[in-house]
């Protein structure tokens, strides 16, 4: 039997959409909220960002829980009856489970009881290109916005179902991609020295980059610089090119370390354009800050998370993905907390990862035993 969430969640995974295109999303999200006695919602925040807003009329705490609305330009091939039907377009992190997680919050938040302060649900556009939150804390919607907590739960493919998994401190780490692009110019094949190839500038940048975490960074931190491609010329073999481009993923523990790298490459990107006299060009795309869980509200739920029976873990480093969670950090203590979806599942942005129906009903009561801890009592 499937009840009204797996059908909110079925019925959102079957019409993904791409970051910062999520209008239907944000529809299935609204028509099912007004429907929700006591929440006030609000459309349009940082794109389609939708912000829903439980008042109990007491004085309390303000807790916010997060979920994204957007999907991955995946082409889906689980096969199911409500796989995808937006052509390579898939929801391959399990969005549309945290989205339905959160709804299953809004349906049972009145029932509660006794509850004082405010809760929020802020079901934030495009994370998975690392602009949506950003775009939702410029929105006038959220100035000077200071709840007391905002939680994320993330599905954790790897990890037992519903099994807890967090950690003190950076949880998830900083990372950008950078695009370095060098322009010279072209030559006959026959005389590639009368032109100036970009190929020197393109292969020390690559080669050095590759080298920076274990010479550039701090025993104790961390950090890696991935390969992401390289382009120049092609198939026209009468032609030495002009221009060429390569790009990296550069990641580190902290925001510090990762700034640091971005100046390296700023910095040896102009150094060997002047050295070959090249013209240069550095872009920074998908800007990711570390996700840090805040120490104190870390220990209350994990306390909590115990004295509730969940099973909990906490892994000894930070996990090597990035989320745009971390930018919330910037207006209250953050929790980015991982939920096991199941030790056999496909891990996340895999083209047959699909959210399990069955951690529904258990992720709604670990957001309903921490609005319990903090609005109740
Ligand atoms: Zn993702
Ligand atoms: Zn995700």
């Amino acid at each position: 039997m499937n009840d009204v969430f797996t059908e909110l969640r079925r019925n959102i995974h079957r019409h993904p959409e791409r970051s910062g295109e999520e209008t239907g999303t944000a529809r299935i999200i609204t028509d099912y909220l007004s429907k929700c006695p006591g929440w006030e919602v609000q459309t349009g925040i940082g794109g389609y960002g939708v912000l829903a807003t439980w008042r109990s009329g007491k004085p309390g705490d303000h807790t916010v829980f997060r979920a994204e609305l957007d999907a991955l330009p995946i082409q889906e091939t689980t096969g199911l009856e409500y796989a995808s039907v937006n052509p390579g377009v898939g929801h391959h992190c399990g969005h549309d489970g945290h989205m339905a997680m959160l709804c299953g919050l809004a349906a049972r938040t009145p029932a509660i009881g006794g509850l004082h302060g405010c809760i929020s649900l802020l079901f934030q556009p495009a994370e998975e290109t690392g602009q949506g939150a950003a775009a939702m804390l410029r929105d006038e919607a959220m100035k000077d916005w200071h709840p007391s907590r905002i939680i994320a739960l993330h599905n954790t493919p790897g990890h037992p179902l519903g099994q807890l998994i967090c950690r003190e401190g950076v949880m998830l780490v900083a990372s950008t991609g950078v695009s370095v692009s060098f322009q010279g110019t072209s030559a006959h094949a026959a005389h590639p020295e009368l032109g100036k190839s970009p190929w020197r500038a393109l292969q020390t940048l690559a080669d050095q980059a590759l080298q920076w975490p274990s010479t550039l960074v701090p025993l104790g931190n961390s950090a890696k610089v991935t390969l992401a491609g390289i382009n120049m010329g092609g198939p026209h073999y009468g032609t030495s090119p002009a221009a060429g481009t390569v790009w990296l993923t550069l990641r580190a523990y902290q925001t510090e370390t990762l700034n640091m790298l971005k100046n390296q490459v700023a910095m040896l990107a102009g150094q060997l354009a002047a050295g070959q006299e090249l013209r240069y060009e550095v872009n920074f795309t998908e800007e990711f800050e570390a996700t840090v869980n805040q120490g104190s509200l870390f220990r209350e739920i994990r306390d909590l998370a115990k004295a509730a029976g969940f099973s909990w873990v906490e892994p000894d480093r930070p996990w090597s993905y990035s989320e745009d969670f971390g930018r919330f950090g910037r207006i209250a203590p953050t929790l980015f907390m991982g939920i096991g979806s199941g030790e056999q599942q496909p891990a996340l942005h895999a083209s047959d990862f699909d959210f399990p129906d069955e951690l529904l009903a258990m992720g709604i009561d670990v957001l309903e035993t921490i609005v319990q801890n903090y609005h109740t009592g």
